[in-house]
Formats: C-alpha cells, sequence, structure tokens
C-alpha cells in the first residue's frame, strides 16, 4: 500500500516537472464552463450507461432501454469531450467517441450525474488550447 501511495506521489510531481498541473479537486457545472468559454475543450471520464443526447435521442433511447435491463447497473467508464456549452438551455455540446460524426447535448444535471457516477472518480483532464474558440451558443 505505502509503496503504492508513493509511486502515485511521485508520478504527480514528475507531471508538475512537466507542466502538467494535476489537482484533486472537485469541478462544479461553473468550473467546466468557465474552462470551456476560456480555455479549451475538456475530456471527462463518465458512465456510459448514464450518458443522454438529447439531439440524437435514439442514444436516449437506448439508455433508457438499458436501464430497465439488471445488467445496466455495471459501471462502464467512457470517455467524452466537451466542446461547447449552451448557457440558455443549460446543456453541454458534447463529442462522445463512438459517435464521431455529430456533436452531441446533455444537460447539466445529467452530465454531472454521468462525470460523478461511483467509479468515475470525477476524472477530467482540462485541455489548454491558445486557439480556442467554443462551440457556445
Ligand atoms: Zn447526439
Amino acid at each position: 500500500m505505502l509503496q503504492d501511495k508513493e509511486r502515485v506521489t511521485k508520478r504527480f510531481l514528475e507531471a508538475a516537472e512537466k507542466g502538467i498541473v494535476v489537482r484533486k479537486s472537485s469541478l462544479s457545472c461553473q468550473d467546466l464552463v468557465h474552462h470551456l468559454s476560456k480555455s479549451g475543450p475538456i475530456i471527462l471520464l463518465t458512465d456510459a450507461s448514464l450518458l443522454h443526447c438529447d439531439i440524437c435521442k435514439v442514444n436516449k433511447l437506448t439508455s433508457e432501454l438499458r436501464g430497465c435491463l439488471p445488467w445496466s447497473a455495471s459501471y462502464t467508464g467512457h470517455y467524452i469531450v466537451l466542446c461547447g456549452y449552451s448557457l440558455s438551455n443549460e446543456k453541454f455540446l458534447y463529442r462522445n467517441p463512438s459517435l464521431s460524426d455529430r456533436v452531441c447535448a446533455m444537460s447539466f444535471a445529467t452530465l454531472d450525474e454521468a462525470r460523478c457516477s461511483y467509479g468515475t472518480d470525477e476524472d477530467a483532464i482540462l485541455i489548454c488550447s491558445k486557439s480556442w474558440t467554443s462551440e457556445s451558443q
């Protein structure tokens, strides 16, 4: 256990030396929106079974269907990329790597549920891009 802890601490220190900022903190919706508006996209670990898309609906239907089945309870980690937001609709725009041809949308509340689900550890990678313009509406 101790060795493991030391190894992880060392990794974090190495990342810091390379200019990668690793912080242990919880991000709020406001933090995400702020980053999206100013800095760049965000890679988020979410629970795939809780992902919805208000645009595709197809997605929504299958995940609702899965909700009726017992094996849906198991956690499936899935990375998505937040690329924009709509404050007026309280929605995040995101790209789902398994649906690469489109930009999807889900409400702030749904995203919070998917990213804070047990098992994700609220993993997030905030990318800072100099030439960033978010797909805000
Ligand atoms: Zn979609």
